[in-house]
C-alpha cells in the first residue's frame, strides 16, 4: 500500500499519476517444498533479518537506504511529508507547470561517486542559469563580475587583470573575516557590499551580517570575467525526469518499505537494529536542551499567461525597496515547453519549515551538545543530512556524505549480520523439531460453519475418515459441537478468506499432502464435492470462482500468498505471480486489524467470565486491544456480545506454548506493536493499569518484559519477580514464560522459529529467551548498557497460580507437570549450548544461590 501510496504522489512531467509495474523479483527459496531443507525455514537470510528505519525521504535518507538494501539488509523508511524526495520535491502545478515545492533546486556537482551513484537511477539534462540584482530600476550582473563592475562604477573595464586590480583598490581589510560584513568588504569594498549584500543578507537572516558568520554569504562567488553564468567549476545537470521521479526510483526496491505521513516517534526504535535519523536533532531530543533555531521562507507561485515572465532565471531584490528576496522563473531552469509560466517569489520568515541552519556561534555551540548527548546516549542512531547535521549543505554534498556514512554503516551491521548468521535455527539440533501442528494426517479441511452446513461437516467427517484433519471457521455466535475432534475458530463477521490467511499460515499446514477449502451449500454432497476437487488441475480451481478449492501441499504458500486479492464472498482466488508477492515478508491486510496490542490469552470455562472482565475493563481504558482467547476445552455457552469483540479458538488436548506456536504466527503478530501473552490465572487481570504497564514497557524500551508479582500470590516461584519498592521498573535477564509476558512484535517475530512446539509449559525457556534476544541484538541495540528484557514493578500482578494449575489438563505428553517440567528444562538446556547461550541453572534459582544474575537496575540507566 506505501509503495501504491509512493506511485500515487503528484510527480513531474509524464510521471503523474503512472503506475510503476513491478519490477521482476530475484527468485525466492520455496518454502513449500516438503524436501526443502529446514534449517532455511523462517531464518531469512542474515543481513535480511537486521531492520534498519530511516527517519526522511531526502537525499540523504534516500541514498542510504538504497545502499543498504541493496546490500541486503531491510530498510523501512518514513517521512512525515506525504511525499519522497524532502525539499527537492518537485511536482506538477495546476498551470501545468513543474515547480519545486520548497523553492527551486539546481543540482551540480564535481564528485564522480556521486554522479555514478545517482545515474544509476535517472538520465540527466544539463541547464545554464543567469541572474540578475535589481536596485533602484537597474538589472545588476550577478554574481558579481567585470561586467557588475563596470555597470556600477560607470567603468570600461576590459580584462579579468584589470578588474582584479580594480577590485584591489575597493577591498577593505584583510586577514580571517570575522563575520559576513567583513567577508564582503575584504571582497568588494563598501559599495557593493552596501548595494547587492547588506540588506539582501539581512531580509534573508533577519540579522544584520555583522552578527553572522563568513559562510553565510561564502558561498556567493565574484568573477572578474564578463561570464554571465552563475556556477563554475562544477557540472550542472537536473534529472530529466525531475527529482520525485528520480527518488521513485532510488527507493524502489523489495528490500526498502515506504511509509509516508508518518513521523518518527522513539517507541519505533524498539522494532529496529538501526536508525538513521536525517529529521532535525533537537526535535529527536523533544528539544531537551533547548530547540535549534533556523530560518524558513514562502514561497508565492504566480502564474503568468505567457510563455516567459522575466529575461533571466532569477532576479534578487537586495534592497529594502521591496519585501520579497527573489522572483525565480522555474521554466528556465527546467526546459519545460508550455505556453503559460510560473515564477516562485521568495519572502524569508522566522517561522515555517526549517530551511536554513542560523550558524551563529551559540547555534553551532547548542549543536555540539546534541551531538555529544547523541553519541554516548543513542551509539545506535547516526545522524545526517541538514537537519541531523545542522548545517547547510547542497544536494551533492548532502549524497557524497550520505555515502560515506551508509559505507561505515555496512561495516558494522555486516558484522552484526555475520553474528546473525551464527544463530540461525537449526531444527536438527533441536530435540523438537516444528512439528505439523494439527495432526499428521493427508488433507486439512477447512470450512466455515453455520447451522445449515453442520450436517454436511458430519457427513464429510464421516466419509473423510482419519485422513483429514478439520478446522472450521466460525463467523456467528453459535456454538456447535461436533461428534468429531476439531479446530473452531470463532470471529464474529469475517469472511472465509481472513480466517484463511490468519489461521492457515503455509509454514503450519506444510505437512500436508493438501488442504482444501469448502463452501458447501445445504444439498451439497461431501464425497461428490471432494471428489470433484480432487480430480480438477489445480490451476483451473485456483481460478474459477468454485465453492471448494483443493491446493496441493507444495502450492499452497503461492496461494495463500494471493489471499488479500480473493473476492471475499466467492472466495475467487486470482492468481498472480508467485514474483509479485514478497514472501514471506509481506504485512496483512488492514482488514486483519488496526489494534496496537495482540492480547492472546488461555481461558477454559472456569477462565470464561476472567476473559469478559479484561476484554471490557481494557477495551474501556484503551480501545486499541485485539484479543484472542485459546480455549484447551470446549467453553460452553459464550455471550454472543463479548464473542463479536474477540476471537476465540478451541482446540482440544493442547497447551499454552501449541497455541502460541500454531496462532500467533509472526506474519500475523508484526501487524502489531506488541504481543501480551496471558494466563489465566491471574487475580488482578480486570484491575490491572494495562496502560500504565505498556507506557512503561514502551519507554523503557525493552523487547520482553513481564508485570512484577505480588508476593501474596499463590504462584510466586520466583523471589527476584516481586516488586521492588521505588522501582517503576528495572532490566532483568530473567522474564518468567508465565503469568503475563508482552512482546514487542518485532522481538516476537525473532523468537517464534526457537519456540517448540510440544512444548506444555515454559519451564527453561525462560533462562533462554533473554540471552537469546540479547544475542539477536535487541534491546542492547538502542544503548549499550540496556539489556532486551524486564520485569516492570510498578504494576505488579497477582498470581493465583498452582490452585488452579492443579486442575489443569495433563501436559499433552500425559506426563505430571513436574515430569515434564524437567524434560523441559533438559531441552532448554541443550537449546542453550547448541546456540552457545549462557544458560542459568533453575535449581540454584530456589536454594537463593547466586546462579541466577540479575542486573537490578544497571547502574548506566536510570529508570524512572
Ligand atoms: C529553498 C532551498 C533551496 C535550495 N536549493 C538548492 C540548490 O539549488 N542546490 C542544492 O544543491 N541544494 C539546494 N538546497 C539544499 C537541499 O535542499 C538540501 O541539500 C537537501 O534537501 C538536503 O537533503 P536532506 O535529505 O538532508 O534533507 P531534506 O531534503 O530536508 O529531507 C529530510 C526529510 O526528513 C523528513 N523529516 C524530518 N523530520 C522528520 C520526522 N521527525 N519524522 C519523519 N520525517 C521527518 C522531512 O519531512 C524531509 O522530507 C536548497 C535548500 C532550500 C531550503
Amino acid at each position: 500500500a506505501d509503495r501504491q501510496l509512493v506511485n500515487r504522489a503528484h510527480g513531474p512531467y509524464e510521471a503523474r499519476n503512472r503506475i510503476v509495474p513491478l519490477r521482476p523479483q530475484p527468485p525466492r527459496p520455496n518454502h513449500m517444498r516438503r524436501d526443502a531443507e529446514p534449517d532455511g525455514d523462517y531464518t531469512a537470510p542474515a543481513p535480511a533479518r537486521v531492520r534498519v528505519l530511516v527517519v526522511g525521504a531526502g537525499f540523504s535518507g534516500a541514498v542510504v537506504a538504497r545502499r543498504l538494501a541493496d546490500a541486503g539488509f531491510r530498510v523501512q523508511v518514513i517521512d512525515r511529508r506525504d511525499h519522497l524526495a524532502g525539499n527537492s520535491y518537485d511536482y506538477v502545478h495546476s498551470s501545468g507547470v513543474v515547480v519545486h515545492k520548497y523553492g527551486p533546486h539546481r543540482f551540480r556537482f564535481s564528485n564522480e561517486r556521486v554522479y555514478e551513484f545517482l545515474s544509476r537511477f535517472t538520465e540527466w539534462k544539463p541547464y545554464d542559469v543567469e541572474a540578475r540584482s535589481y536596485c533602484n530600476g537597474t538589472y545588476y550582473q550577478f554574481p558579481i563580475n567585470r561586467r557588475t563592475f563596470n555597470e556600477v562604477f560607470g567603468l570600461n573595464l576590459t580584462t579579468a587583470e584589470e578588474t582584479r586590480t580594480f577590485a584591489k583598490t575597493l577591498q577593505i581589510g584583510e586577514g580571517d573575516p570575522k563575520n559576513a560584513e567583513e567577508y564582503c568588504l575584504q571582497r568588494c569594498g563598501k559599495r557593493l557590499y552596501e548595494l547587492l549584500y547588506k540588506y539582501y543578507t539581512y531580509k534573508q537572516w533577519h540579522m544584520m551580517p555583522d552578527k553572522l558568520p563568513a559562510a553565510v554569504v561564502g558561498r556567493v562567488p565574484i568573477y572578474y570575467d564578463d561570464n554571465d553564468l552563475y556556477v563554475r567549476g562544477k557540472t550542472q545537470k537536473l534529472p530529466s525526469r525531475g527529482y520525485t521521479w528520480m527518488f521513485e526510483r532510488i527507493l524502489d526496491h523489495p528490500n526498502i518499505a515506504v511509509s509516508l505521513n508518518t513521523p518518527f516517534e522513539h517507541r519505533m526504535m524498539s522494532q529496529f537494529n538501526k536508525v538513521v535519523h536525517t529529521g532535525p536533532i533537537d526535535e529527536f531530543f523533544n528539544l531537551t536542551l533547548g530547540p535549534l533555531p533556523y530560518r524558513s521562507l514562502r514561497w508565492d507561485m504566480i502564474v503568468h499567461e505567457k510563455e516567459y515572465a522575466q529575461k533571466w532565471y532569477k532576479i534578487n531584490y537586495p534592497l529594502m525597496t521591496e519585501p520579497q528576496t527573489r522572483d525565480i522563473e522555474i521554466k528556465r531552469l527546467t526546459g519545460q515547453k508550455i505556453p503559460r509560466t510560473v515564477v516562485l517569489r521568495e519572502y524569508p520568515m522566522d517561522e515555517g519549515e526549517p530551511f536554513y541552519p542560523i550558524p551563529t556561534p551559540a547555534n553551532l555551540e547548542l549543536y555540539e551538545k546534541y551531538k555529544a548527548k547523541a553519541a554516548s546516549e543513542y551509539p545506535d542512531v547516526t545522524f545526517l543530512g541538514r537537519l541531523g547535521e545542522y548545517k547547510y549543505l547542497d544536494m551533492d554534498v548532502c549524497v557524497e556524505k550520505a555515502l560515506k556514512a551508509s559505507d561505515k554503516l555496512l561495516d558494522t551491521l555486516q558484522t552484526r549480520a555475520r553474528q546473525l548468521a551464527q544463530l540461525h535455527y537449526r531444527p536438527s539440533l533441536h530435540r523438537y523439531a516444528i512439528q505439523v501442528p494439527y495432526a499428521n494426517s493427508v488433507t486439512l479441511v477447512a470450512m466455515p460453519l453455520s447451522a445449515a452446513t453442520v450436517p454436511f461437516a458430519t457427513a464429510l467427517a464421516g466419509g473423510c475418515g482419519p485422513a483429514c484433519d478439520f478446522v472450521f471457521f466460525i463467523r456467528d455466535s453459535q456454538n456447535f459441537t461436533l461428534p468429531f475432534k476439531a479446530t473452531y475458530v470463532h470471529s464474529v463477521g469475517q469472511p472465509t478468506a481472513w480466517f484463511v490467511r490468519r489461521f492457515l499460515h503455509p509454514s503450519l499446514v506444510r505437512g500436508y499432502d493438501a488442504i482444501q477449502i469448502l463452501l458447501p451449500e445445504p444439498g451439497d454432497a461431501p464425497d461428490r464435492v471432494l471428489s470433484r476437487a480432487r480430480t480438477l488441475p489445480a490451476k483451473q480451481l485456483l481460478c474459477s470462482p468454485r465453492r471448494f478449492v483443493y491446493v496441493p501441499g507444495p502450492d499452497w504458500g503461492c496461494f495463500w500468498a494471493s489471499m488479500p486479492f480473493i473476492d471475499r464472498q466467492r472466495c475467487k482466488p486470482i492468481c498472480l505471480p508467485m514474483a509479485s508477492h514478497p514472501f514471506p515478508g509481506f504485512h496483512l491486510p488492514a482488514s486483519v486489524s488496526d489494534g496496537h496490542v495482540l492480547v492472546a490469552m488461555l481461558v477454559d470455562q472456569m477462565a470464561l467470565p476472567l476473559a469478559y472482565a479484561v476484554t471490557r475493563a481494557w477495551n474501556a481504558t484503551a480501545p486499541q486491544f485485539d484479543f484472542v482467547f485459546f480455549a484447551f476445552k470446549e467453553v460452553g455457552d459464550v455471550d454472543p456480545e463479548w464473542l463479536r469483540r474477540v476471537t476465540l479458538i478451541t482446540v482440544q488436548d493442547h497447551m499454552k506454548w501449541w497455541y502460541f506456536k500454531r496462532f500467533l504466527v509472526p506474519a500475523v503478530t508484526s501487524r502489531y506493536q506488541s504481543l501480551l501473552l496471558m494466563d489465566s490465572d491471574i487475580a488482578s487481570a480486570p484491575e490491572f493499569p494495562i496502560r500504565r504497564f505498556l507506557h512503561i514497557a514502551n519507554a523503557q524500551r525493552f523487547a520482553l518484559c513481564q508485570p512484577a508479582v505480588r508476593p501474596e500470590g499463590r504462584s510466586t516461584d520466583h523471589p527476584f519477580l516481586h516488586p521492588r519498592r521505588g522501582m517503576s521498573a528495572r532490566w532483568t535477564n530473567y522474564v518468567e514464560c508465565g503469568p503475563m509476558n508482552l512482546w514487542t512484535g518485532h522481538a516476537w517475530a525473532e523468537y517464534w522459529p526457537w519456540l517448540e512446539y510440544n512444548r506444555s509449559i515454559g519451564w527453561g525457556v525462560d533462562f533462554v529467551w533473554c540471552e537469546l534476544l540479547v544475542k539477536m541484538g535487541l534491546g542492547r541495540s538502542l544503548a549499550r548498557t540496556r539489556a532486551a528484557c524486564g520485569v516492570i514493578d510498578e504494576t505488579p500482578i497477582l498470581h493465583a497460580g498452582p490452585a488452579r494449575a492443579r486442575k489443569s489438563p495433563k501436559t499433552r505428553m500425559g506426563q505430571s507437570y513436574r515430569v515434564e517440567g524437567s524434560r523441559q528444562l533438559r531441552s532448554a538446556w541443550h537449546m542453550a549450548r547448541s546456540m552457545r547461550l549462557k544458560f542459568m541453572d533453575y535449581s540454584g534459582l530456589h536454594r537463593g544461590h547466586q546462579r541466577v544474575y540479575l542486573t537490578v537496575p544497571q547502574e548506566a540507566e536510570p529508570l524512572p
